[in-house]
């Protein structure tokens, strides 16, 4: 089967063009560095199947970052049959770069000029012939959002990849040229595959062609000395980089002819500010940029947790206003004495009803068929399907929170938020590049830590890596909303979504100290200069959506039917059975006496030896967590479900955590502090194994000590710093705990921006 490689540059299309070749759902995002490893999938509409890989974004092919390595190795080594080079045609110029270097590879090239429906929306043109006659190679219009020329660009490719094709160069000094060409024909003589563009690379002093063709270097240090050029004395990868620039710089003016309004005296008209660059004006700016994220973040939170919509609940205090909804049906899932629920809300207790008919249906049925009590009944309904749908039930809300942050990412103000907390970001040694699998990581650690690849520096990537846990995901949603839920019913504190909002941030502010320490001990180092471009703003994609959330849906449910469906099972058993394996009373199981041997470990975090009867529960569900994270929610689902005799575990997470609390009269300060040890501690076993392979030799084991270290101490700070606070006080805790957090974050901020001053003079 043919192959076709997509390559260009970070947020061309690439990725959206492969799904719409292949029918595949891969990621598409709209900002840089999304795709890190190459995916294939096959086209069908030519007359025979051809293979298409999507290659990682790249704005040129030197080995600096993984990316780079990936997409140059793949076309050099695997020789695909034809190579498209996707080009964003409203960033024609700075695209064409690496399309000139392309071109050097004796491979068949295609160029695809992508977003031509927007070129069109500004009325301006480009033409496609005179790109053609420039490069030497074919050039299709397409756009890949809209699906346009996509058959033809296919077509055209597949013309190309009918006959081989000789690298060309578009470089023009002399000296330069014959420079090159000499130490081609040496690499000719040694009859290595494309000589043109290994001799361009060596001429460099490119790193990897250094260290394979050390032999030549002698030879090629020697003709150097020949050449002085006056601007560049002899740094002739600054000679070349220019080179390609003037070339393409000198004859862009003929293929883009912008669209320009004239006046009625025939003078051109101010270019006018564009929207996008309005709307940035604000978005981006240093204070309300940051101010406006915030608010957007909460109000996110607040859209998908609470049950007090835009604070409405006063409406409802003393019912007057709406009697005519008093014992209403709908009474629970739309609305409580508290306020109005939030979408995210609503959905969450849709489902939670339907699952409760499930297993009253389940459990009515086999008691009728198998007699009251039947060890039976009880592990298919506490065991399988209670610990099932505790879990099943959070899809709901989670997949809320990634709908809006998916319309966050599609319409391109994500690359925002990036660009304003990379300033900040920069202060304590880390470049918005590490921000982009930091934002990841709200979703899950593992692509988050595969994404990693795009940091340079090697101890950038270690430090991030370790703090991509502490950035909530998705399977640790489960943990926030219920035991939030518990302590807000059980110590009567109104807003759920005020305590998950603190817990994302508590994880936020430990990551930023996190790095903090280790760019000053242990992985020191300045972040590496952040280019971004900022992406055009779009209206978010239906279908990209659509797709995120479906992939999202798909994982979920299958690590629920599997991982945490098996781990249920498990813990059912382990709580009913004891060491002699017969069913005993849960104070004598192997849960019980395994708990107990952990538990005084975390009585400094207000979880251990403290409790009363049940205390051991938190240490189970904690170790079970390590597994998946919403095993923590399913192990509290299971234990109730033994311990609260009669408990019909139909309830929602918020029930169990309601009960778990009580039974094992934990305070509200240790409930908070358990939050936090599960968002801090080692993650999910996934998680680790992608840990491991990423990271160095040697350093995974200093990564989980880290982990290890971090949540004890997280946790013993957050459990003691609150328990200066009674209990009538959990209202103020909270925001003053918030506050205090990020004072200190900004003071330690500006102690450093002091030093760097003092060290700058
Ligand atoms: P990649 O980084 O090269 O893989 O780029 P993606 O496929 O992730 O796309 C980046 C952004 O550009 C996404 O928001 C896409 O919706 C958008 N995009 C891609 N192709 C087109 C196009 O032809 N027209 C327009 N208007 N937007 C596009
Ligand atoms: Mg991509």
């Amino acid at each position: 089967m043919k192959r076709f490689a997509l390559a260009g540059n970070p947020n061309c299309g690439k990725t959206t063009l492969f799904n719409n070749l292949t029918g595949s759902t891969a990621h598409v995002g709209n900002w840089p560095g999304v795709t890190v490893e190459k995916k294939d999938g096959t086209y069908k509409k030519l007359k025979e199947p051809v293979s298409i890989i999507d290659l990682p974004g790249i704005y040129s092919l030197s080995p600096y970052t993984d990316e780079e390595v990936i997409s140059r190795n793949y076309i050099l080594d695997e020789n695909p049959d034809c190579v498209i080079n996707i080009v964003d045609a409203t960033n024609l110029e700075r695209n064409l770069y690496l399309t000139t270097q392309l071109l050097e590879i004796d491979v068949p090239v295609v160029v695809a000029l992508n977003m031509m429906d927007l070129v069109d929306k500004q009325g301006d043109t480009v033409d496609e012939k005179e790109l053609e006659k420039i490069l030497g190679v074919p050039v299709v219009k397409v756009s890949a959002l809209e699906e346009t020329n996509l058959k033809e660009l296919m077509e055209v490719a597949y013309k190309a990849s009918e006959k081989p094709r000789e690298g060309t160069s578009i470089l023009s000094k002399k000296d330069l040229l014959h420079l090159i060409g000499d130490v081609k024909i040496a690499f000719k003589g040694k009859k290595v595959l494309h000589p043109l563009f290994h001799a361009v690379k060596l001429c460099e002093n490119d790193e990897l062609e250094v260290k394979h063709h050390e032999e030549l270097l002698p030879m090629v240090d020697e003709f150097k000395k020949t050449m002085k050029d006056s601007t560049f004395g002899d740094d002739i990868e600054a000679i070349i980089a220019d080179d390609r620039y003037n070339y393409i710089a000198g004859h862009i003016s003929k293929v883009y002819k912008k669209h320009v309004e004239v006046n009625e005296d025939g003078s051109e008209k101010k270019v006018k500010e564009t929207k996008s660059d309005r709307i940035d004006k604000v978005l981006t700016h240093k204070v309300f940029g940051l101010l406006i994220f915030a608010a957007i973040l909460f109000l996110v939170f607040h859209l998908t947790f609470s049950e007090n919509l835009f604070f409405l609940g006063k409406i409802f205090e003393n019912n007057e206003v709406a009697p005519c909804f008093e014992g209403s049906m709908y009474e629970g899932l739309f609305w409580t004495d508290a306020g109005i629920n939030s979408p995210g809300v609503i959905l969450f207790n849709f489902f939670d009803m339907s699952f409760a008919g499930i297993i009253d249906a389940v459990s009515g049925a086999m008691e009728a068929g198998l007699g009251e009590g039947h060890w039976l009944t009880g592990f298919v309904c506490d065991g399988v399907l209670s610990g099932l749908f505790a879990i099943i039930g959070f899809l709901p809300q989670i997949l809320v929170l990634f709908l809006f942050f998916s319309i966050m990412e599609d319409t391109g103000y994500m690359a925002r938020v990036a660009f304003i907390l990379d300033r900040i970001f920069r202060r304590f040694g880390l470049s918005g590049r590490a921000f982009i699998p930091m934002i990841m990581g709200f979703g899950c650690s593992v692509p988050a830590m595969i994404n990693t690849r795009t940091l340079a520096d090697e101890h950038e990537k270690i430090a991030t890596i370790r703090v991509i846990p502490f950035f909530s995901c998705g399977a640790k949603l489960p943990i926030l909303v219920a035991i939030a839920g518990g302590i807000c019913e059980v110590f009567g504190f109104k807003s759920v979504d005020l305590i998950t909002y603190s817990m994302y941030v508590v994880g936020i502010v430990t990551a930023i100290c996190a790095v903090l320490i280790m760019r000053h001990t242990t992985q020191r180092g300045e972040a590496a200069p952040f280019i971004m471009e900022l992406p055009t703003y779009h209206w978010p994609q239906f279908k990209a959506l659509m797709i995120h959330l479906w992939d999202k849906t798909k994982h979920f449910v299958k690590k629920a039917f599997t991982i945490i469906l098996a781990s249920t099972i498990v813990i059912w058993f382990l709580s009913n059975f004891g060491w002699n394996w017969h069913m005993v009373e849960m104070e004598d199981s192997i849960l019980t006496s395994l708990g107990q041997l952990i538990q005084p470990l975390f009585t400094p975090l207000g979880f251990g030896s403290q409790l009363s009867a049940f205390g051991w529960v938190f240490a189970v569900a904690a170790i079970t967590g390590l597994i998946a994270k919403e095993n923590v929610i399913a192990t509290f689902s299971v234990l109730t479900a033994v311990i609260v005799a009669g408990f019909e575990g139909t309830e929602d997470g918020v029930e169990e955590a309601v009960q778990m609390i009580q039974a094992t009269g934990i305070t509200w300060q240790g409930a908070i502090s358990f939050i936090a040890f599960n968002m801090l501690t080692i993650p999910c076993f996934a998680a680790c194994a992608t840990a491991k392979g990423e990271l160095r030799k040697g350093t995974f084991k200093w990564t989980l000590l880290f982990w290890i270290v971090a949540s004890f101490i997280g946790s013993a700070i957050i459990y003691s710093f609150l328990s200066c606070f009674s209990e009538g006080s959990l209202k103020w805790a909270i925001p003053v705990s918030v506050s205090i957090l990020l004072l200190a974050v900004l003071a330690v901020y500006l102690i450093r921006r002091n030093e760097k001053l003092k060290a700058a003079k």
